[in-house]
């Protein structure tokens, strides 16, 4: 039996799908054109949340309406539970590389900042990642 051919299967899975879907819509291209952003808006853009964020040098803007913590805690705990037949931990450090399977490598830098400004993981001192309850 092929390790790889499995692996593929439970890629396709409908939880980890939709949240390689989240991952992937998160962030639209550009400046955030919000209200609060846009030029002659009602004061300085707000600087957290951010609406607009740097990825890998390219500015992307968060898409609020899909990226709450709630919408990325609860796509990511399922995406895993179906992946790994296990109950995604509420706290603790956070295996990056785990999670990272169920998108794919090259959609790492989007993960990290989906998790990181959703408010799903936080880094320690030691720029450790752990898992954040909602704040
Ligand atoms: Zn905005």
């Amino acid at each position: 039996m092929d390790l790889f051919d499995q692996e593929d299967k439970r890629l396709s899975l409908k939880p980890v799908k939709e949240f390689a879907d989240l991952v992937r819509n998160a962030f639209g291209d550009g400046r955030c054109t919000c209200v609060l952003c846009r030029d002659g808006g009602a004061g300085p853009a707000p600087k957290k949340p951010q609406h607009t964020l740097d990825l890998d040098g390219t500015l992307v803007c968060r898409r609020f309406a899909i990226t709450a913590y709630s919408d990325v805690r609860g796509a990511l705990s399922k995406a895993w539970e179906s992946y790994y037949k296990t109950t995604l931990p509420d706290q603790g450090l956070v295996d990056m590389d785990a999670i990272t399977v169920l998108v794919g490598d090259d959609a790492l830098p989007r993960l990290l900042l989906l998790l990181l400004e959703a408010g799903v993981v936080a880094k320690n001192d030691e720029q450790e990642l752990l898992f954040a309850a909602e704040s």
